[in-house]
């Protein structure tokens, strides 16, 4: 054999010796990767050229015998009847790989699942890997669900994909045109099942998805995966869709791009003013409490709320003035003492004070 002889062989991937069989899987293989409209990365026109005419040639037992002795000049001015020959048998591969027609267009299932995050993960964006049972393409059978890729034209329809069915309705009789149940519409079924995923061209698989979770996220957003969703036997995907549920904090709660939160302090604090520590996604935050704040009064820190896509919302504090509700001999002089202000020579926040310390 000359060395010109063996272009084709390579093109398609298969040994000199191959069968019929080892020709049609590999050509299918080969296609579906460089077909220009296959949704894979080496979508590739020339390359895909070049291997329809491997295929044409070495598909056709006479031509690849002229090949095999004589190279390309060997198959040379064939080409009319073989472009007919090939038009007909390419389109049957193309109809089992992408489905054929607009079919082919379709796309997997979309798939939907729930993540939880907390407020400290929704604040500053996080990074979540998840796992998901989703549908991939048969890889033993490239998604025909035949054995070896072999189909024979479906009897139910007679490889039309649709059927004619009688339908009584309140009209009367009349005739409707379905699709095909046995072969789902595509005019073929397969010779025998493939045996890896039953005859049904895709199988479940467990899979690890990580993806970003934008800062500020709110509680029942959904994010987008695109093509993370179910693929479908023509290996099109469908999205997938992550609802995020916020898990509630233990004492911040969110309102649009504010955070409220209620803060106890005690009455010679909310007299004489005092420093806070209070809760916030990211780290603790210090805030003063004036002198005189009443109880039930709301303090605003401006900007240390969720982050939103115009800048930030604010934190609300809601001050609750603890009453003592058991009061030691002590604590009852010093109340006593703010009783009568009158007399006292003590003003009210002296007297405070000397409670305190
Ligand atoms: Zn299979
Ligand atoms: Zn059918």
């Amino acid at each position: 054999m000359s060395l010109l002889a063996k272009e084709y062989y390579q093109l398609l991937g298969v040994s000199e010796d191959a069968t019929q069989k080892e020709i049609k899987k590999a050509y299918r293989k080969k296609a579906k990767k460089y077909h220009p409209d296959s949704n894979s990365d080496e979508a590739d026109e020339e390359k895909f050229k070049k291997i329809n005419k491997a295929y044409d040639v070495l598909s056709d037992e006479e031509k690849r015998e002229k090949y095999d002795r004589f190279g390309k000049a060997g198959v040379q001015g064939s080409a009319s009847t073989g472009q007919q020959r090939a038009a007909s048998h390419f389109q049957d591969i193309f109809e089992e790989i992408f489905g054929g027609g607009s079919r082919g267009r379709s796309r997997g299932q979309n798939l939907k699942i729930n993540t939880e995050i907390t407020l400290e993960e929704a604040y500053k964006g996080v990074e979540k890997t998840v796992k998901v049972s989703r549908n991939t393409m048969c890889d033993a059978c490239d998604g025909t669900g035949a054995e070896n890729g072999e189909t024979r034209r479906c009897p139910s329809c007679n490889g039309q994909g649709r059927v004619r069915e009688v339908e009584q309705s309140f009209f009367g009789r009349r005739q409707v045109v379905k699709e095909c149940s046995k072969c789902r519409g595509r005019g073929k079924v397969p010779e025998k099942h493939c045996e890896a995923c039953q005859g049904k061209g895709v199988k479940e698989s467990s899979e690890k998805i990580t993806f970003s979770v934008p800062q500020g996220i709110e509680d029942g957003q959904r994010l987008r995966l695109e093509n993370k969703g179910h693929e479908n036997r023509e290996g099109r995907s469908g999205d997938l869709y992550v609802y995020i549920s916020v898990m509630p904090h233990e004492e911040l709660e969110r309102r649009g791009s504010d955070l409220y939160t209620v803060k106890k302090i005690g009455v010679g604090d909310a007299a004489l003013g005092c420093s806070i520590e209070v809760s916030h996604p990211e780290k603790e935050i210090e805030v003063d409490v004036p002198s005189g704040t009443q109880p039930g009064q709301v303090l605003r820190v401006s900007g240390k709320g969720m982050p939103e896509r115009f800048g930030t919302g604010d934190l609300y504090i809601k001050v609750d003035v603890e009453i003592p509700e058991e009061l030691s001999e002590e604590e009852r002089k010093v109340f006593e003492g703010l009783r009568k202000k009158p007399e006292s020579s003590k003003s009210f926040f002296e007297t405070v004070k000397d409670f305190i310390n």
